[in-house]
């Protein structure tokens, strides 16, 4: 099992870049039948879902649109309870069906505000696919995704895109932390 050392701490491969792929294609699928009959815009979250993202979307089968937002509300290992714009929404969404792309859903703060957002500016309908869900973290009831590819425990998870400082978001798979030291 590959093990990566960051910031002091211990990770461990958990999912590896096989069963990511797996797992991913039944939530595409899902969408694929879902969206059949529309053109959806993909609003990817930045930074973490852009890999996420790009796998997603390459399954898609329809026409589809695909933009980019920045938003953070992580500082380390903590959520600052808050989200900032950092890149704003780029285009007029009036009218339009849109998928979030979301890297992993935790408190539920980033989608709660994020969907909100969309609905204010005219969106006609707002779901969201996560990668990774804690459910049990989970406290708007509104940020439940609508796909998800995998739910974990409340562990914190890096790779893949998921970052530590902005650092690992490279790693092909998901990694967990194994000790702290
Ligand atoms: P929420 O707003 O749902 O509390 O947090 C969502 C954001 O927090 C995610 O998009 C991600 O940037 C960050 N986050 C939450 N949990 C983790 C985790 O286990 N690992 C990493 N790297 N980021 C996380």
């Amino acid at each position: 099992m590959r093990t990566i050392e960051e910031q002091g701490h211990i990770f461990e491969e958990w999912i590896t870049p096989a069963q990511i792929a797996a797992e991913i294609q039944p939530v595409a699928d899902r969408i694929n039948e879902d969206y059949k009959t529309k053109s959806p815009l993909f609003v990817v979250v930045l930074n973490g879902a852009f890999i996420f993202a790009a796998d997603l979307v390459r399954r898609f089968n329809g026409r589809c649109k695909i933009t980019f937002v920045r938003v953070k509300s992580y500082e380390g290992m903590t959520s600052t309870g808050e989200i900032r714009f950092i890149v704003p929404l780029q285009q007029n969404i009036e009218g339009r069906d849109i998928i979030v792309v979301e890297d992993i859903v935790d408190t539920g703060l980033t989608i709660h505000h994020l969907k909100q957002y969309l609905l204010d500016q005219g969106a006609a309908s707002v779901r969201v696919a996560a990668l990774l869900c804690k459910p049990d973290k989970l406290q708007f009831a509104d940020a439940e995704p609508d796909y998800v590819v995998r739910r974990i425990t409340n562990e914190f998870v890096i790779g893949y895109g998921l970052d530590l400082e902005g650092f690992t978001r490279n790693l092909d798979a998901i990694y967990k932390i194994k000790e702290q030291s």
